[in-house]
């Protein structure tokens, strides 16, 4: 009867204890996701939790205060039949998929309106950022390092929803004609200029014609006809 009792309480603490490990298991793969869907991250003003974004999310905010992870990755990343200025690095001629499409219309319509706009950076990796950081820290101390070089993991480029565009003189600044037909065209194709002049004490970053940020054509518009940034249409 002794050696039966015994038994049973083996077998509880086995079927208890695999009952616990897959329980375990199951929390581990999911760290705080859950399955909203794109649209009602669309909402206006709706706030992004960056736990709760999907990787491909258009209104995904990367700034200052919201960081990506180290294992972040965009889900797939492709590059784009456009033209690359010389010398980009191979990592950086990639750009999230969502992005390909409305980027090599950008670039095919520019062309047709006698702009030539060039590639010069789009994705860049969590260990490709650490490594710009590191060496600026190490060539010039930490705290210029930190005005002029995102930490890891901060910079929107790691969302690959991105593109520095330049222009065949290297010079791609407000008042040439290809910054300027940036600056009131790529709403068009879902694109915003991320960092506008005179919105630092939003964007946290200095006014950049170059950088443009996919997030739709909608919100693209609205953003562009308001004036506003994306933390502003996020409501952050
Ligand atoms: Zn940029």
């Amino acid at each position: 009867m002794k050696k039966a009792f015994k038994k049973v309480l083996v077998f509880i603490a086995i079927v208890g204890g695999i009952f616990y490990t897959m329980r375990y298991n199951v929390t581990e793969q999911n760290p705080g996701h859950d399955n909203r869907d794109e649209s009602s991250l669309n909402e206006k003003y709706k706030p992004v939790n960056q736990n709760n974004v999907s990787k491909t999310t258009k209104l995904i905010l990367v700034n200052s205060e919201y960081g990506l992870s180290e294992g972040y990755k965009p889900e797939k990343l492709t590059i784009p039949n456009i033209p690359f200025a010389n010398g980009v690095e191979q990592e950086e001629k990639h750009v999230e998929s969502v992005i390909v499409n409305p980027l090599e219309r950008l670039f095919n319509v520019a062309k047709d309106e006698g702009i030539v706009l060039l590639g010069n950076s789009g994705y860049r990796s969590y260990k490709s950022q650490k490594e710009t950081y590191t060496n600026r820290v190490k060539a010039e101390g930490k705290k210029l390092a930190d005005a002029y070089v995102a930490k890891p993991g901060f910079s929107e480029h790691q969302t690959g929803l991105c593109m520095d565009i330049t222009n065949n003189d290297r010079y791609f600044v407000e008042g040439t004609k290809e910054a300027d037909w940036l600056a009131e065209n790529c709403h068009r194709f879902g694109f915003i200029i991320r960092y506008p002049y005179g919105k630092k004490n939003i964007t946290g970053i200095e006014y950049e014609p170059w950088h443009i940020r996919y997030v739709g054509e909608e919100a693209a518009k609205y953003i562009y006809d308001n004036n506003i940034t994306l933390e502003e249409y996020l409501n952050k």
